[in-house]
């Protein structure tokens, strides 16, 4: 007897879709297969397709609060505006922003996140409420002052600490970019992280005025300067890697270093098309992510696959939808170290149930299907770490009215402020 059943859907397993009944113990996936299995609780997946759930790979998941507010700007000017409103933010501010982000991210299938920021014990609180899975972080900039590093330092080791016996949590190092952080800081949190065995994370090579910048300021690439300084293995993930030579995609693949790719954001910062079908080829671990809301809107990976996609074919360059789908589910398990992002015995039970719709039919093929026309709302069945946390499309921990409610006051006491 299994604690949960999923029967009769068509799986998304090694690259095919096959009809499978899934058995689950707890947190884990413990049966797969063909036979009738009894559980406690069954959901009946027929007609539905039936994938491990998607890793959010890159975001911000508090700037829902600023989704639509500095539209039409390049990231230089956008950042400007953005950071005046992050400073008013506090932890019940970024508590109610994450609240929203975590419903908005379920219930389009999204099981885990990777998020940096700022007062992350409140992003931590909205993942328990939510019953979502994520990687948290807070984002560290030293700016090239000492006293400052220290500081960074101690809330970001504060907050990993208290992440202790949070099952669905796992800390990780976040300095936010080689242009706000210096080779210095970089150096000390790559120690820490060997040290502590935690993933580091950072923006990388987003903008050609950062590989400009550093050239003129190191001599050497955003990414040769952090692999002079050892940052780059196999535990480190690198947000956009949008301006990349050929011999970075080579460097990184060695390295063993993942790449979270952000098409929206890349599109809507004036940032470039990263050449993902190169570093695929290649061998980097690339998964998909967001970023924040306010640079896409939506915190949606059906819409980054579809526009990852779309993008790779301007240029001529085509991946299988296959690898999009991977791309969605088990890179970024991989990048981030958590055995899931796969319907297989033993891995972690994050799946999702999606339901085809009229916008989808007929379907010829699924992957195509699912890269192509799907738009999120398809998800009808969340489970995370074996529970389910959306059901026919409701999320069963939060009160999500409230939480609108909620965030539209608080929209209205940053613009009394702004
Ligand atoms: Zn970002």
């Amino acid at each position: 007897m299994f604690d949960l059943v999923i029967e009769n859907g068509i799986c998304f397993i090694s690259g095919n879709f096959v009809e499978s009944n899934i058995g689950i113990t707890n947190n884990k996936i413990a049966y797969v297969g063909r036979e009738s299995i009894k559980g406690r609780e069954k959901i009946n997946a027929r007609g539905c397709l039936v994938l491990p759930g998607f890793f959010n790979a890159h975001t911000h998941s508090a700037m829902t609060i600023l989704r639509g507010y500095a539209e039409g700007l390049p990231l230089d000017k956008w950042l400007d505006k953005v950071w005046k409103i992050e400073a008013m933010l506090d932890e019940r501010s970024i508590y109610i922003a994450s609240m929203l982000a975590c419903i908005e991210m379920l219930k389009n299938g999204i099981t885990c996140f990777s998020d940096m920021y700022i007062h992350m014990d409140s992003v931590a609180r909205a993942v328990e409420e939510t019953g979502i899975r994520a990687v948290l972080g807070y984002g560290m900039a030293d700016r090239g002052s000492e006293e400052r590093m220290e500081k960074e330092l101690k809330i970001a080791l504060d907050f990993i600490k208290n992440c202790e016996n949070k099952e669905r949590i796992k800390p990780m190092l976040t300095p936010h970019a080689i242009y706000t952080c210096s080779p210095e800081f970089l150096s000390r949190i790559n120690d820490l992280a060997n040290e502590m065995g935690l993933i580091k994370h950072i923006h990388a090579s987003e903008t050609l005025w950062e590989v400009k910048e550093s050239k003129k300021k190191f001599g050497k690439t955003p990414i040769k300067l952090l692999d002079d300084i050892k940052f780059l293995d196999q535990r480190t993930v690198l947000a956009h890697c949008v301006w990349l030579s050929g011999d970075e995609i080579n460097l990184i693949a060695n390295r063993r270093t993942s790449v979270a790719h952000c098409p929206s954001s890349n599109l809507k910062l004036s940032s470039g098309i990263a050449k993902i079908a190169e570093m695929t080829e290649n061998g980097v671990n690339v998964a998909i992510g967001t970023d924040g809301a306010a640079s896409n809107n939506m915190l949606n990976i059906f819409s980054e696959i579809r526009l990852s996609a779309l993008l790779q074919q301007l240029r001529k360059k085509f991946l299988s939808p296959v690898k999009y789908l991977e791309m969605a589910t088990k890179n970024g398990y991989r990048a981030y170290g958590i055995d899931g992002g796969e319907i297989e015995k033993g891995k972690i039970a994050d799946i999702i149930v999606v339901e085809p719709k009229i916008h989808q039919m007929p379907i010829y093929n699924y992957a195509n299907s699912l890269v192509f026309s799907s738009n999120g709302c398809e998800v009808r069945d969340v489970i995370v770490n074996g529970k389910i946390v959306v059901e026919d499309r409701t999320p069963i921990n939060v009160d999500d009215e409230k939480v609108v409610d909620q965030i539209s006051k608080l929209k209205e006491k940053i613009l009394g402020k702004a």
